[in-house]
């Protein structure tokens, strides 16, 4: 199917056309005169005729010299249809030949022609299809889509804020370093890491850095390639993939945006079948290659949530590595970073650029020293200054505000003031999950901070009072918030409702309410699949019933939040200082907290003391 083929095709059909015209003109060239058929006639009966030629529509003849020695005229006539023709031509003894040869090749013409010119057409449609899709007779081979790469530039160095997933990382480099070390121990080498994180924090990148760090090839692909028109082609990708990549061990394989692929089978408006074999293949690949082997699978996602769940069992993407977004620290870090290839003047101040950019991610952190450098040239100026930086800031904020994830300076007062009021009160009574740290870094959609609370052992069983303290913490926020502005917001939504929930179980299931006894009052059997409850709270309870579990969770929680609300107005002192150092920092420890508290708990509570933030 090369050019030289192609081209001959057309040759062929040409070569017969010439043919055919040749043939004509060769028969015209010998003819003289052309004459009416009746003259033909007449001369062949007048005997002056001696030999004729005659074709498919022509007849070529010659008229006997009148005289020897004279050549002999040559005419032509357009033959007509004349069933006597050859009797007459016989009794008049005339030479005649019928002229075969022209209609032979015009028959073969006829059917030839059609026949090239259907497969030159279907040729070239063929090829250009193929093409298209990188090779329509190379389906699978996803040489096309597959980016290795060999010696990544990319290190540890220049990804920042994301400590915890480099550290959880370092196995994996060391690994593919000295595969060795590992085998002979015989331990088993995760398969999988599953880099999560919101979009924008470096998980790119940071599987870029472990290919560098490790100094090998880095084979990578986007989930999304491998959804593919053709049913069948991301299946033969995968194969190919895990085929190129085994041949090259030690080596890693990325899969960028998993979720593209990985979302669990059967979701969606309409299953789609080629990813489902796409992502069986994945699974099949996965189980059938050996870590040992030295192929390390790296994907990254921000939404875990939708993964199918068999990808993340064991033995497949079984080890998670979370990148979140940088505190303020991991942020001075990363513009650090960006500002390598960056002129500024010498009294730029990188630490405070980080103190305004709460909630950035790495990549809009690149994008800010990018406009400030952009801002710089328009200015005229060599070198960029604080100004700059500032503007540039606001640039990037602007655009962001839309995605709706930068807090402005109010709220992010009353989220810290929130999240310490659930700390404190969490410090303060006995029973409660020992604080980890507080942050008011916005984590995740929904939340704008968060106290990390973990506890130190699993627990089987609850106590009440425990319970009750569960309850406390949850409210803690949302006291904090109203004993500080003087009003509630809508941030302890979640809270409220875990809180509700928790003390509608403590009645309903557990038994805990004197006033309704130790009875289980949940709905007899769970609803049916799509049944309609007739009312909300179809029980096996009377109304009456109904009526007083709304009174009693009412006053549990009421009960709670009485006393939040003493604890805390006794701790304000603490829960504004708190409040001061987490607006500060972003992130604090559970110790940092506990000594403020200790602080405060020893010198006696002034009476006056400030009723609002700085
Ligand atoms: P993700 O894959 O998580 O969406 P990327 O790795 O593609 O994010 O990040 C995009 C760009 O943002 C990177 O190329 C880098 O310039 C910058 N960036 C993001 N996170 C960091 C970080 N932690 N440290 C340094 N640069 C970062
Ligand atoms: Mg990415
Ligand atoms: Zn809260």
């Amino acid at each position: 199917m090369d050019k030289k083929f192609k081209f001959s095709v057309w040759y062929l059909i040409a070569a017969f056309w010439a043919l055919i015209f040749l043939q004509e003109i060769y028969l015209a060239s010998k003819h003289q005169a052309e004459i009416p058929y009746s003259q033909f006639r007449s001369w062949v009966e007048q005997n002056k005729v001696s030999e004729v030629a005659i074709s498919e529509t022509i007849i070529h003849g010659q008229v006997k010299p009148e005289k020897e020695g004279e050549s002999s005229r040559r005419f032509t006539t357009v033959r007509v249809q004349d069933p006597d023709l050859i009797h007459l031509l016989e009794e008049h003894q005339v030479k005649f030949e019928g002229v075969v040869v022209s209609t032979f090749w015009r028959d073969v013409a006829s059917w030839v022609i059609p026949i090239l010119l259907f497969a030159g057409v279907w040729i070239w449609i063929i090829r250009r299809m193929s093409e298209g899709q990188g090779g329509l007779m190379r389906i699978g081979q996803s040489k096309a889509k597959i980016y290795v790469e060999r010696g990544v530039p990319v290190r540890f160095t220049d990804v920042a804020g994301v400590d915890e997933a480099k550290e959880e990382l370092n196995e994996v480099i060391e690994f593919l370093k000295t595969p060795d070390k590992f085998t002979k121990v015989g331990g088993r080498i995760p398969k999988g890491v599953l880099l999560v994180g919101p979009p924008g924090t470096g998980k790119t990148l940071l599987a870029k850095a472990v290919a560098g760090e490790a100094g090998v090839p880095f084979f990578s692909i986007s989930g999304s390639e491998f959804v593919e028109m053709f049913v069948g082609v991301g299946a033969a990708r995968v194969r190919d993939l895990f085929e190129q990549a085994k041949s090259k061990a030690p080596c890693i394989i990325f899969l960028d945006e998993l979720d593209a692929l990985g979302k669990a089978r059967g979701i969606g408006p309409m299953a789609h079948e080629e990813r489902e074999q796409t992502l069986n293949q994945l699974l099949v690949e996965m189980d059938g290659f050996d870590s040992r082997a030295g192929v390390i699978l790296l994907a990254a996602t921000n939404r875990p949530e939708i993964l199918d769940p068999a990808l993340l069992r064991a033995g497949r993407f079984d080890r998670h590595v979370l990148v979140d977004r940088p505190d303020r620290k991991g942020r001075v870090a990363i513009l650090k970073i960006h500002a390598r290839t960056v002129t500024f003047e010498p009294d730029v101040k990188l630490d405070t650029i980080a103190g305004m950019t709460p909630g950035m991610v790495g990549a809009d952190l690149a994008n800010v020293i990018n406009e400030a450098a952009l801002l710089a040239v328009r200015h005229g100026r060599e070198a960029v200054s604080q100004k700059e930086l500032e503007e540039a800031v606001e640039r990037v904020i602007a655009g962001l505000e839309k995605k709706n994830r930068v807090l402005n300076k109010a709220e992010r007062e009353r989220v810290a003031h929130h999240e310490v009021g659930h700390a404190l009160v969490a410090l303060s009574l006995p029973g409660a999950d020992p604080v980890q740290k507080i942050s008011i870094v916005p984590r995740g959609i929904a939340a704008l901070g968060y106290t990390l609370q973990l506890p130190t052992e699993d627990r089987f069983l609850l106590t009440r009072t425990e319970l009750e303290t569960k309850i406390a913490v949850l409210l803690g926020g949302r006291v904090a918030e109203e004993l500080i502005f003087g009003e509630a917001s809508t941030g302890a939504h979640d809270d409220l409702r875990k809180a509700t929930d928790i003390a509608k179980r403590m009645i309903k299931e557990y038994g805990m309410s004197e006033s309704l006894g130790t009875v289980v009052l949940e709905p007899s059997a769970p609803p049916m699949f799509l049944q309609l409850q007739e009312s909300p709270r179809a029980g096996d309870y009377s109304e009456q019933t109904a009526r007083e579990i709304d009174c009693e969770v009412r006053r549990l929680i009421e009960v709670q939040r009485s006393l939040v609300t003493a604890l805390l107005t006794s701790l304000k002192p603490a829960l504004l200082e708190g409040a001061q150092r987490v607006l500060e920092k972003e992130v604090i420890s559970g110790d940092d907290l506990r000594s403020i508290l200790t602080m405060h708990k020893a010198a006696p509570i002034a009476s006056d003391s400030p009723a609002r933030p700085a």
